[in-house]
Protein backbone atom coordinates (compact mmCIF):
# COMPACT_ATOMS: atom_id res chain seq x y z
CA UNK A 1 0.00 0.00 0.00
CA UNK A 2 1.76 3.36 -1.02
CA UNK A 3 0.41 5.78 1.27
CA UNK A 4 1.39 9.28 -0.06
CA UNK A 5 2.16 12.05 2.97
CA UNK A 6 0.30 14.91 2.81
CA UNK A 7 1.79 17.82 1.52
CA UNK A 8 1.51 21.54 2.76
CA UNK A 9 0.42 23.83 -0.33
CA UNK A 10 3.12 25.79 -0.47
CA UNK A 11 5.31 22.58 -0.47
CA UNK A 12 3.51 21.27 -3.73
CA UNK A 13 3.62 24.90 -4.76
CA UNK A 14 7.51 24.86 -4.85
CA UNK A 15 7.83 21.27 -6.01
CA UNK A 16 5.75 22.17 -9.55
CA UNK A 17 8.60 24.67 -10.52
CA UNK A 18 10.56 23.34 -13.25
CA UNK A 19 13.72 22.25 -11.89
CA UNK A 20 15.41 22.41 -15.65
CA UNK A 21 18.68 21.11 -16.48
CA UNK A 22 21.84 21.22 -14.73
CA UNK A 23 24.12 24.20 -14.92
CA UNK A 24 26.21 23.99 -17.99
CA UNK A 25 29.75 24.18 -15.77
CA UNK A 26 28.60 21.41 -13.80
CA UNK A 27 27.65 18.65 -15.93
CA UNK A 28 26.49 15.52 -14.25
CA UNK A 29 27.98 12.43 -15.13
CA UNK A 30 25.68 9.92 -16.11
CA UNK A 31 26.07 6.27 -16.46
CA UNK A 32 24.32 4.38 -19.15
CA UNK A 33 23.31 1.16 -18.79
CA UNK A 34 22.19 -0.69 -22.23
CA UNK A 35 20.38 -3.95 -21.97
CA UNK A 36 19.15 -3.97 -25.47
CA UNK A 37 14.90 -3.96 -26.63
CA UNK A 38 13.59 -1.64 -29.67
CA UNK A 39 15.38 1.23 -28.60
CA UNK A 40 18.25 -0.64 -29.87
CA UNK A 41 16.66 -2.35 -32.68
CA UNK A 42 17.00 -2.12 -36.08
CA UNK A 43 14.43 -2.62 -39.45
CA UNK A 44 15.68 -4.57 -42.51
CA UNK A 45 13.30 -1.57 -44.39
CA UNK A 46 11.98 1.49 -42.81
CA UNK A 47 8.29 0.41 -44.78
CA UNK A 48 8.53 -3.24 -42.71
CA UNK A 49 7.00 -3.75 -39.49
CA UNK A 50 9.39 -6.22 -38.87
CA UNK A 51 12.44 -5.32 -36.49
CA UNK A 52 15.13 -6.93 -34.32
CA UNK A 53 15.63 -5.51 -31.03
CA UNK A 54 18.91 -5.70 -29.31
CA UNK A 55 20.35 -4.58 -32.46
CA UNK A 56 22.32 -1.49 -31.66
CA UNK A 57 25.12 -1.56 -29.19
CA UNK A 58 25.19 1.83 -26.10
CA UNK A 59 28.00 3.45 -28.49
CA UNK A 60 25.29 3.79 -30.88
CA UNK A 61 22.84 4.49 -29.08
CA UNK A 62 24.73 7.14 -27.60
CA UNK A 63 26.90 8.78 -30.87
CA UNK A 64 22.91 8.71 -32.03
CA UNK A 65 21.96 12.06 -29.84
CA UNK A 66 25.26 14.46 -30.01
CA UNK A 67 22.90 16.69 -27.60
CA UNK A 68 23.52 14.33 -24.53
CA UNK A 69 26.94 15.75 -24.14
CA UNK A 70 25.40 19.64 -23.81
CA UNK A 71 23.59 18.30 -20.73
CA UNK A 72 26.21 15.59 -19.46
CA UNK A 73 29.12 13.79 -19.22
CA UNK A 74 27.75 10.52 -20.63
CA UNK A 75 29.51 6.85 -20.12
CA UNK A 76 28.16 3.93 -21.17
CA UNK A 77 28.05 -0.18 -20.90
CA UNK A 78 26.42 -2.97 -22.56
CA UNK A 79 25.03 -5.50 -19.87
CA UNK A 80 23.44 -7.19 -22.29
CA UNK A 81 21.47 -6.72 -26.29
CA UNK A 82 18.36 -8.75 -25.78
CA UNK A 83 14.51 -8.15 -26.40
CA UNK A 84 12.87 -8.02 -22.96
CA UNK A 85 10.49 -10.77 -23.37
CA UNK A 86 13.44 -12.55 -22.81
CA UNK A 87 14.32 -10.59 -19.44
CA UNK A 88 14.68 -13.54 -16.86
CA UNK A 89 16.57 -13.35 -13.22
CA UNK A 90 20.49 -14.25 -13.83
CA UNK A 91 19.90 -10.51 -16.15
CA UNK A 92 18.10 -9.10 -13.14
CA UNK A 93 20.69 -9.89 -10.58
CA UNK A 94 23.70 -9.26 -12.65
CA UNK A 95 21.42 -5.78 -13.30
CA UNK A 96 21.14 -5.01 -9.50
CA UNK A 97 24.92 -6.04 -8.46
CA UNK A 98 26.14 -3.68 -11.06
CA UNK A 99 24.17 -0.49 -10.10
CA UNK A 100 24.94 -1.20 -7.12
CA UNK A 101 28.63 -1.32 -7.27
CA UNK A 102 28.04 2.11 -10.07
CA UNK A 103 25.94 3.88 -7.42
CA UNK A 104 28.70 3.35 -4.88
CA UNK A 105 31.15 5.29 -7.07
CA UNK A 106 31.39 9.05 -6.38
CA UNK A 107 31.74 10.01 -9.80
CA UNK A 108 28.20 8.71 -10.56
CA UNK A 109 25.53 11.18 -10.23
CA UNK A 110 22.77 9.39 -11.87
CA UNK A 111 21.88 5.74 -14.16
CA UNK A 112 20.19 5.39 -17.16
CA UNK A 113 19.23 1.84 -17.83
CA UNK A 114 17.69 1.26 -21.49
CA UNK A 115 15.19 -1.77 -21.92
CA UNK A 116 12.79 -3.34 -23.89
CA UNK A 117 9.37 -1.68 -22.72
CA UNK A 118 7.94 -5.45 -22.93
CA UNK A 119 9.10 -6.01 -19.57
CA UNK A 120 10.65 -2.68 -18.07
CA UNK A 121 7.73 -2.41 -15.42
CA UNK A 122 9.27 -5.70 -13.87
CA UNK A 123 12.54 -4.66 -14.25
CA UNK A 124 12.64 -1.47 -12.87
CA UNK A 125 10.71 -2.09 -10.47
CA UNK A 126 12.98 -5.07 -9.31
CA UNK A 127 16.05 -2.71 -9.25
CA UNK A 128 13.51 -0.25 -7.23
CA UNK A 129 13.46 -3.36 -4.80
CA UNK A 130 17.21 -3.97 -5.08
CA UNK A 131 19.44 -0.73 -5.27
CA UNK A 132 20.55 1.16 -2.71
CA UNK A 133 20.68 4.63 -2.00
CA UNK A 134 18.74 7.84 -3.42
CA UNK A 135 21.12 8.45 -6.93
CA UNK A 136 18.31 8.75 -9.64
CA UNK A 137 17.90 5.04 -11.70
CA UNK A 138 16.29 5.97 -14.89
CA UNK A 139 14.74 3.00 -17.16
CA UNK A 140 13.88 3.85 -20.51
CA UNK A 141 12.97 2.20 -24.01
CA UNK A 142 11.21 2.97 -26.97
CA UNK A 143 8.09 1.72 -28.61
CA UNK A 144 9.73 2.34 -32.47
CA UNK A 145 13.15 1.29 -33.32
CA UNK A 146 16.22 3.44 -33.96
CA UNK A 147 15.59 2.74 -37.69
CA UNK A 148 12.09 3.91 -37.57
CA UNK A 149 10.27 7.40 -39.24
CA UNK A 150 10.22 9.15 -36.14
CA UNK A 151 11.85 7.15 -33.69
CA UNK A 152 10.73 7.91 -30.62
CA UNK A 153 14.20 6.25 -28.86
CA UNK A 154 16.71 9.39 -28.88
CA UNK A 155 14.15 11.84 -27.09
CA UNK A 156 13.88 9.59 -24.50
CA UNK A 157 17.53 9.29 -24.19
CA UNK A 158 18.15 12.76 -23.95
CA UNK A 159 15.31 12.83 -21.38
CA UNK A 160 16.30 10.25 -19.53
CA UNK A 161 19.93 11.53 -19.23
CA UNK A 162 18.70 14.66 -18.13
CA UNK A 163 16.33 13.11 -15.14
CA UNK A 164 19.31 11.00 -13.96
CA UNK A 165 21.50 13.77 -14.04
CA UNK A 166 19.21 15.97 -11.86
CA UNK A 167 19.54 16.35 -7.91
CA UNK A 168 15.61 17.19 -7.73
CA UNK A 169 15.42 13.42 -8.87
CA UNK A 170 17.21 12.28 -6.32
CA UNK A 171 15.56 9.76 -3.68
CA UNK A 172 12.38 8.61 -6.21
CA UNK A 173 13.42 4.90 -6.46
CA UNK A 174 13.62 3.63 -9.69
CA UNK A 175 11.63 6.12 -12.60
CA UNK A 176 10.38 5.28 -15.79
CA UNK A 177 11.11 8.13 -18.25
CA UNK A 178 8.97 7.68 -21.87
CA UNK A 179 7.53 9.75 -23.84
CA UNK A 180 7.50 13.02 -22.31
CA UNK A 181 6.84 11.52 -18.66
CA UNK A 182 7.82 10.37 -15.34
CA UNK A 183 6.83 7.31 -13.72
CA UNK A 184 7.55 5.95 -10.02
CA UNK A 185 8.79 2.08 -11.02
CA UNK A 186 6.61 0.88 -8.53
CA UNK A 187 3.16 2.20 -10.50
CA UNK A 188 3.97 2.32 -14.22
CA UNK A 189 2.15 -0.28 -16.46
CA UNK A 190 3.11 -0.75 -20.54
CA UNK A 191 -1.19 -0.32 -21.69
CA UNK A 192 -1.23 -0.72 -25.50
CA UNK A 193 0.75 -2.79 -27.57
CA UNK A 194 2.49 -0.50 -29.78
CA UNK A 195 1.28 3.10 -28.87
CA UNK A 196 4.40 5.21 -27.96
CA UNK A 197 1.66 6.44 -25.67
CA UNK A 198 1.53 3.50 -23.54
CA UNK A 199 3.02 3.94 -19.91
CA UNK A 200 0.84 3.88 -17.51
CA UNK A 201 0.50 4.67 -13.40
CA UNK A 202 -3.16 3.68 -13.11
CA UNK A 203 -3.58 4.18 -9.23
CA UNK A 204 -0.79 6.68 -8.36
CA UNK A 205 -0.60 8.58 -11.28
CA UNK A 206 2.88 10.40 -12.83
CA UNK A 207 5.63 11.82 -10.91
CA UNK A 208 6.30 14.26 -13.28
CA UNK A 209 7.06 15.59 -16.80
CA UNK A 210 10.29 16.40 -18.69
CA UNK A 211 10.29 18.89 -21.83
CA UNK A 212 13.13 18.38 -23.90
CA UNK A 213 15.31 17.69 -21.56
CA UNK A 214 13.51 19.92 -18.86
CA UNK A 215 11.99 18.03 -15.82
CA UNK A 216 9.15 19.19 -13.29
CA UNK A 217 8.31 17.48 -10.80
CA UNK A 218 5.06 17.29 -8.92
CA UNK A 219 5.72 16.18 -5.43
CA UNK A 220 8.03 15.05 -3.38
CA UNK A 221 9.52 11.21 -3.84
CA UNK A 222 6.80 8.57 -2.84
CA UNK A 223 7.83 6.51 0.13
CA UNK A 224 9.20 3.38 -0.63
CA UNK A 225 9.66 -0.21 1.17
CA UNK A 226 12.57 -1.78 2.31
CA UNK A 227 14.97 -2.74 -0.04
CA UNK A 228 16.73 -6.41 -0.43
CA UNK A 229 20.47 -7.39 -0.45
CA UNK A 230 20.98 -9.38 -3.26
CA UNK A 231 25.04 -8.96 -3.74
CA UNK A 232 25.24 -12.64 -2.44
CA UNK A 233 22.35 -14.71 -3.98
CA UNK A 234 23.03 -16.36 -7.54
CA UNK A 235 19.00 -17.03 -8.15
CA UNK A 236 15.67 -16.18 -7.16
CA UNK A 237 12.79 -18.43 -5.53
CA UNK A 238 10.72 -19.76 -8.51
CA UNK A 239 7.43 -18.36 -8.88
CA UNK A 240 4.95 -18.39 -11.42
CA UNK A 241 2.20 -16.60 -12.86
CA UNK A 242 -1.09 -18.54 -13.27
CA UNK A 243 -4.03 -16.62 -15.36
CA UNK A 244 -7.60 -17.22 -14.23
CA UNK A 245 -10.44 -17.29 -17.02
CA UNK A 246 -13.49 -19.03 -16.40
CA UNK A 247 -13.80 -23.27 -16.73
CA UNK A 248 -10.26 -22.57 -14.62
CA UNK A 249 -9.14 -26.17 -13.57
CA UNK A 250 -6.02 -27.28 -11.50
CA UNK A 251 -4.05 -28.12 -14.52
CA UNK A 252 -1.68 -25.18 -13.98
CA UNK A 253 -1.41 -25.00 -11.11
CA UNK A 254 -0.62 -28.36 -10.53
CA UNK A 255 2.16 -28.27 -12.90
CA UNK A 256 3.54 -25.41 -11.36
CA UNK A 257 4.12 -27.20 -8.38
CA UNK A 258 5.43 -30.03 -10.25
CA UNK A 259 7.90 -27.75 -11.37
CA UNK A 260 9.10 -26.68 -8.11
CA UNK A 261 7.47 -23.57 -7.54
CA UNK A 262 8.17 -21.63 -4.37
CA UNK A 263 5.55 -19.15 -4.93
CA UNK A 264 2.45 -18.56 -7.17
CA UNK A 265 0.77 -15.76 -8.63
CA UNK A 266 -2.96 -15.98 -9.52
CA UNK A 267 -3.96 -13.17 -12.45
CA UNK A 268 -7.33 -13.48 -11.23
CA UNK A 269 -10.68 -12.46 -12.49
CA UNK A 270 -12.11 -9.52 -11.26
CA UNK A 271 -11.15 -8.58 -7.58
CA UNK A 272 -8.51 -11.38 -7.78
CA UNK A 273 -11.08 -14.04 -8.04
CA UNK A 274 -10.94 -17.76 -9.67
CA UNK A 275 -12.96 -21.05 -9.63
CA UNK A 276 -13.70 -23.24 -6.48
CA UNK A 277 -11.62 -25.66 -8.14
CA UNK A 278 -8.57 -23.22 -8.24
CA UNK A 279 -9.42 -21.85 -5.07
CA UNK A 280 -9.01 -25.55 -3.39
CA UNK A 281 -6.33 -26.32 -5.37
CA UNK A 282 -4.49 -23.57 -3.88
CA UNK A 283 -5.59 -23.47 -0.41
CA UNK A 284 -4.22 -27.37 -0.61
CA UNK A 285 -1.01 -26.05 -1.81
CA UNK A 286 -0.79 -23.24 0.59
CA UNK A 287 -1.09 -26.03 3.36
CA UNK A 288 2.75 -26.94 1.90
CA UNK A 289 4.03 -24.49 2.56
CA UNK A 290 4.44 -22.37 -1.02
CA UNK A 291 3.19 -19.13 -0.91
CA UNK A 292 0.09 -18.04 -3.08
CA UNK A 293 -0.74 -14.55 -3.96
CA UNK A 294 -3.89 -13.39 -5.27
CA UNK A 295 -3.52 -10.83 -7.93
CA UNK A 296 -5.49 -9.43 -10.45
CA UNK A 297 -5.76 -9.36 -14.84
CA UNK A 298 -7.37 -6.19 -14.57
CA UNK A 299 -5.62 -3.33 -15.37
CA UNK A 300 -7.04 -1.33 -12.28
CA UNK A 301 -7.50 -1.35 -8.96
CA UNK A 302 -6.10 -3.24 -5.45
CA UNK A 303 -7.29 -6.45 -4.66
CA UNK A 304 -9.19 -6.67 -1.44
CA UNK A 305 -8.25 -8.85 1.10
CA UNK A 306 -11.11 -11.36 2.38
CA UNK A 307 -13.83 -9.82 -0.08
CA UNK A 308 -15.27 -13.14 -2.36
CA UNK A 309 -12.38 -15.06 -0.69
CA UNK A 310 -11.61 -15.47 2.72
CA UNK A 311 -8.06 -15.35 2.82
CA UNK A 312 -7.37 -15.44 6.40
CA UNK A 313 -8.24 -18.84 6.71
CA UNK A 314 -7.31 -20.43 3.53
CA UNK A 315 -3.95 -18.83 4.52
CA UNK A 316 -3.62 -16.70 1.05
CA UNK A 317 -2.04 -13.51 0.23
CA UNK A 318 -3.33 -10.02 -1.48
CA UNK A 319 -1.17 -8.35 -4.11
CA UNK A 320 -2.66 -5.00 -2.79
CA UNK A 321 -2.28 -2.97 -6.33
CA UNK A 322 0.36 -4.83 -7.57
CA UNK A 323 -0.16 -6.30 -11.11
CA UNK A 324 1.19 -9.78 -11.81
CA UNK A 325 4.62 -9.46 -12.49
CA UNK A 326 5.26 -6.78 -10.35
CA UNK A 327 4.03 -8.98 -7.68
CA UNK A 328 6.11 -11.69 -8.56
CA UNK A 329 9.07 -9.44 -8.01
CA UNK A 330 8.25 -8.45 -4.99
CA UNK A 331 7.47 -12.02 -3.76
CA UNK A 332 10.63 -13.18 -5.14
CA UNK A 333 12.12 -11.48 -2.82
CA UNK A 334 10.07 -11.81 0.04
CA UNK A 335 10.87 -15.35 0.06
CA UNK A 336 14.26 -14.41 0.20
CA UNK A 337 13.47 -14.16 3.83
CA UNK A 338 10.20 -15.85 4.89
CA UNK A 339 7.88 -18.04 3.33
CA UNK A 340 5.20 -17.24 5.84
CA UNK A 341 2.24 -15.89 4.80
CA UNK A 342 1.41 -13.37 7.30
CA UNK A 343 4.54 -11.77 7.26
CA UNK A 344 4.69 -11.66 2.93
CA UNK A 345 1.08 -9.91 3.69
CA UNK A 346 3.14 -7.69 5.82
CA UNK A 347 5.55 -7.13 3.10
CA UNK A 348 2.66 -6.64 0.40
CA UNK A 349 1.31 -4.02 2.35
CA UNK A 350 4.57 -2.08 2.69
CA UNK A 351 5.57 -1.81 0.00
N1 LIG B 1 9.70 -6.53 -27.62
C1 LIG B 1 10.43 -5.32 -27.39
C2 LIG B 1 11.20 -5.49 -26.09
O1 LIG B 1 10.60 -5.49 -25.06
C3 LIG B 1 9.51 -4.16 -27.34
C4 LIG B 1 10.12 -2.83 -27.01
O2 LIG B 1 11.24 -2.71 -26.58
O3 LIG B 1 9.41 -1.80 -27.18
O4 LIG B 1 12.39 -5.64 -26.13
Amino acid sequence: MRVVPAVAPIALALSLLSVGPAPAAEKPNVHIVATGGTIAGAQADVEQHGYTAGTFTVDSLIQAVPELKDIAAVTGEQLVNIPSQDMNDDVWLKLAKRLNELLADPKVDGIVVTHGTDTLEETSYFTQLTVAGDKPVVFTGSMRPATAISADGPMNLYNSVAVAGNPAARGYGSLVVLNDEIHAARDVYKTHTTSVDTFRSPEHGLVGRVDTGHPTLFGPPPPRGATYDVGALTALPQVEIIYAHSNMGRTLIDAAIAAGAKGLIVAGVGNGNMTKVAIDTLAEVAKTGVVVVRSTKLAEGTVVRNAEVDDDKLGFVVSDDFKPGKARALLQLALTRTSDPVEIQKIFDSH
